[in-house]
């Protein structure tokens, strides 16, 4: 780290020397070229064992470390600080103490206030690493809104990034295909289709074509307000009963086997393609999810019939 660590001993607000023994003692070992016969040097180098190495600068009242490693660098820093009394201060960040007691010796409010109590079990290098760069809790990301005609499945991945159409940082990205010239090929959000923002500021749609009839507010529904299906060539939209089915997943011969009327319709349309039985039996015995060919599953949303088209490169 390129920013200072600094070790200190107060009392009642004042700095006061550590041991100048103890310094040596613990410091010794690792100081590159060993300590001089007596005394500090004016500033000197540490190298650990892991590789680890600090640029040390001060005297016994007051050291810094600067340029410091993680590891068994800062475990030297708090044996050093454990064995003198001190109080470890990285830059910008709140003091470590050994003792509630050491609190109120501190020089001011502000550092009294922020200070953090590590128990004596604790009080390693790893504490003092804590502090200058905490590990990131895992993110809890936002739920992702809901589609009436979509499961969301292969189409969204979370990010850190914000959205390129309303800017907000939503956790998630959409992953699925986009038609529109003006509109960007990645990097909306779900909730900006869900909402109908990406279709009204682009003139976006994420479907473009339905395979079948279905009012005219579910086609805009499924066109501009719903996710596309991650297909390998240009997707289409089944329907049943009227209305446009919700769309499950890409799915392989294995999950195909639970749903024989989603089979039967795959088996239709390769029989359709003038495909003789035997080919068309092998050819839904190959579908797999993660590549061609694959079969898309869908629900009809008022029977609850399962369909699927496939495709294949
Ligand atoms: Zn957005
Ligand atoms: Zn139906």
């Amino acid at each position: 780290m390129s920013y200072p660590l600094y070790v200190f001993k107060f009392r009642d607000g004042e700095p006061v020397p550590m041991k100048e023994a103890v310094i040596r003692e613990v410091l010794g070992p690792v100081t590159v070229g060993g300590m001089p016969g007596r005394g500090l040097p004016e500033g000197w180098n540490l190298r650990a064992p892991d590789g680890g190495e600090a640029e040390v600068y001060g005297d016994a009242t007051s050291l810094s470390f600067v340029h410091f490693s993680f590891g068994l660098i800062l475990d030297k820093v708090a044996e050093l600080a454990r064995r003198t009394g001190a109080v470890v201060m990285p830059l910008d960040r709140p003091a470590l103490l050994q003792r509630e007691h050491d609190r109120r010796h501190l020089p001011d409010d502000d550092l009294r206030a922020r200070a953090i109590v590590v128990p004596p079990s604790a009080w390693t290098g790893r504490a003092i690493q804590q502090v200058v760069r905490p590990v990131p809790e895992p993110r809890q990301r936002p739920l992702l809104p809901r589609f009436p005609y979509h499961s969301l499945a292969g189409v969204v991945a979370p990010t850190d990034e914000p959205c390129v159409c309303c800017g907000q940082e939503r956790g998630w990205v959409y992953t699925g295909p986009v038609y529109g010239a003006e509109a960007p090929d990645e990097g909306i959000c779900p909730y900006c289709i869900a909402f109908g923002k990406a279709a009204e500021r682009y003139g976006a749609t994420f479907n473009d074509l339905i395979d079948g009839e279905v009012p005219g507010e579910a086609a805009r529904e499924i066109l501009e307000r719903t996710p596309g299906i991650p297909a390998w060539q240009s997707p289409r939209w089944l329907t049943h009963c009227g209305d446009g089915a919700e769309f499950l997943k890409p799915a392989g011969a294995g999950e195909l086997a639970h749903f024989p009327d989603a089979v039967e319709t795959l088996r239709r349309e390769c029989t359709g393609w003038g495909w003789l039985p035997e080919r068309v039996e092998e050819y839904l015995g190959a579908l797999d999810a993660d590549g061609p060919p694959t079969a898309y599953l869908f629900r009809c949303r008022v029977c609850d019939t399962r369909l699927a088209y496939s495709d294949f490169t």
